[in-house]
């Protein structure tokens, strides 16, 4: 059986189309890549490193590290998020090999292949995260990185995620997060270490409401990311 909720991927499907309008739904994942891209470039220096993008959407990620030199696969399970992507890169001249195969299908196929995974905003959409950052963790070669993003669970990521994002700043739409998967950091974190992934770093991603300004630092409590290597 898969690990993926139909619903969830209809949600996405349903607005593929917009996916590189920067003033559209997808606006905080263009407004959070240079942030995400030069966190994760401070730690493997992308170019010329082979890496899987999981859950990859439309391709903001892939084609940003692609930019910068790497070697992208990025998968999905969304066949429209899949196209948009495709097509996007004839726009943008950068390649990118996009593939639609479950992350755990293709840690059959390639284990111990890459030297970076990034797999950002999709735990939280998925019915068993365990068995994604599982199979991430096959994926990467030893001594390789893997990074997730994810929202943490607690009063305040209901507030401001949920209420304040979908509710009062109308930025998502109302149904896109479900408060009752949001995984904490102590909970990713074991999670990987389940997955033998070591865990380096926990960065929170703070967004400024009157400024509309994202900036990194140490409050976990909304948007995080996890970097982890494998021994
Ligand atoms: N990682 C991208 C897109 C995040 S949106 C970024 O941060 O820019 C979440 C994506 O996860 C969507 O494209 C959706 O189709 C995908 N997704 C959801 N469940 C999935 C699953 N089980 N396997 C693969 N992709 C999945």
């Amino acid at each position: 059986m898969s690990n993926a909720d139909p619903i969830e991927l209809e949600k996405f499907s349903q607005l593929a189309h917009r996916w590189w309008d920067i003033n559209s739904e997808f606006k905080p994942l263009h407004e959070i890549n240079p942030l995400r891209l030069n966190y994760i470039n401070g730690m493997v220096k992308l170019p010329g490193k082979l890496v899987l993008d999981v859950g990859c959407g439309g391709g903001i990620l892939s084609e940003s590290m692609a930019a910068m030199g790497a070697q992208v696969t990025g998968i999905d399970l969304g066949d429209k998020a899949l196209q948009v992507a495709r097509l996007h890169l004839l726009e943008s001249g950068n390649q990118v090999s996009y593939r639609k195969i479950a992350v755990e299908e293709l840690a059959r196929e390639m284990p111990g292949q890459f030297d970076v995974v990034t797999c950002m905003e999709m735990l939280e959409h998925v019915p068993d995260p365990q068995s994604i950052i599982s199979a991430c963790a096959t994926l990467v070669k030893p001594g390789g990185h893997v990074f997730f993003s994810t929202l943490s669970r607690n009063p305040k990521s209901y507030l401001l995620a949920i209420i304040g994002a979908e509710y009062v700043l109308n930025m998502l739409p109302r149904g896109t997060h479900d408060y009752a998967k949001f995984i904490k950091p102590s909970e990713l974190s074991r999670m990987c270490r389940n997955s033998s992934l070591q865990v380096n770093d926990i960065t929170g991603m703070h967004y400024n409401p009157l400024s509309k300004q994202y900036s990194l630092g140490r409050n976990t409590d909304v948007n995080y990311m996890i970097a982890c290597s494998r021994d």
